[in-house]
């Protein structure tokens, strides 16, 4: 693929180089695809699954690439009445260091690390506008006269251009093993889309096997399978007590965050604003 055929909304031309600070590499929920996440678990680190859903009344018109971008990452299901897209986010979850940085700063897994490591600082949601001042990189890496990272709206790098073009394929993809992931788990709360995420911490040898089992269904059947929106009762949960008014006037099943846990707490709210990698 040649460079510059991913666009990046960016309000200016970017110049960039890596210090190597390791500043992105702390405190995350590094979002995975399926065979990272299984390879994250292997290895004992932590995985989460981070769920959230908007209500999908009708297909959005084309130019509009923010929902194209939520379209293609989720998976059609429903809330009561409601019909809505949900979209499943395997994410490693560490609060200060990840566990595969070493001591001198370098990825422990440098040959092995996911997509989005590779991908950083560019964005990979076509619909976000491009900004330095919300990356973990200091000052000095955007120093002007730097190799370009952005030019005219595009990025510059091909290899780049490459692995964002593979995240957003993976991850369309992955949505028919996330949807079955989502029923073996007994995964059936989602929060509000641009509210926050539900997020569940199923034990990880529970988790493992699901995701193997995905992944071999998937392998053994070699076609995506197939999604039934009737299947999905979901509830939709949201610390606002006018979202959730809003979801009980429509008909769909509504839920407070501070009653969004379970007898065995496995999963809970986290309000958009904290850190999602
Ligand atoms: S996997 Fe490697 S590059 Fe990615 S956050 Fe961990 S140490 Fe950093
Ligand atoms: S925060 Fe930026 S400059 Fe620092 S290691 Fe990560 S990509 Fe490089």
């Amino acid at each position: 693929m040649p460079a510059g055929t991913v666009t990046m909304m960016s309000a200016t031309d970017v110049d960039f180089a890596c210090t190597q600070c390791a500043k992105c590499c702390h405190d995350l929920r590094l979002p995975l695809t399926i065979d990272e996440a299984i390879e994250w678990l292997a290895r004992g680190g932590a995985v989460e699954i981070l769920c959230e859903a908007m209500p999908w009344l009708a297909e959005p018109p084309k130019h509009d690439i923010g929902a194209a971008h939520k379209r293609r990452r989720s998976f059609a299901a429903s809330s009561g009445e409601l019909p809505i897209r949900v979209i499943a986010i395997l994410t490693a979850a560490f609060a200060g260091p990840c566990p595969n940085l070493q001591n001198d700063n370098r990825c422990g897994i440098y040959a092995e690390r996911p997509l989005v490591c590779r991908i950083y600082p560019a964005e990979i949601n076509p619909s976000v506008v491009f900004d330095s001042s919300h990356k973990a990189c200091p000052s000095e890496a955007w120093a002007t006269g730097l190799p370009p990272l952005v030019r005219a709206g595009r990025l510059v790098d091909a290899r780049t251009v490459e692995l964002i073009e593979r995240s957003r394929e993976t991850d369309a993809n992955e949505v028919p093993l996330k949807a079955q992931l989502c029923r073996a788990l007994g995964i059936d709360r989602a929060a509000i889309s641009n509210e926050g995420f539900v997020v569940y911490s199923p034990p990880a040898d529970r988790l493992l096997e699901a995701l193997q089992a995905a992944r071999q269904r998937a392998s053994a059947a070699s076609v995506s399978p197939r999604l039934d929106a009737s299947e999905s009762r979901w509830r939709l949960v949201s610390n606002r007590t006018a979202s959730v008014a809003a979801l009980a006037a429509v008909g769909a099943q509504g839920e407070f965050a501070d009653t969004a846990s379970t007898p065995s707490g496995s999963f809970g709210y986290l309000p958009l604003g904290d850190s999602t990698g």
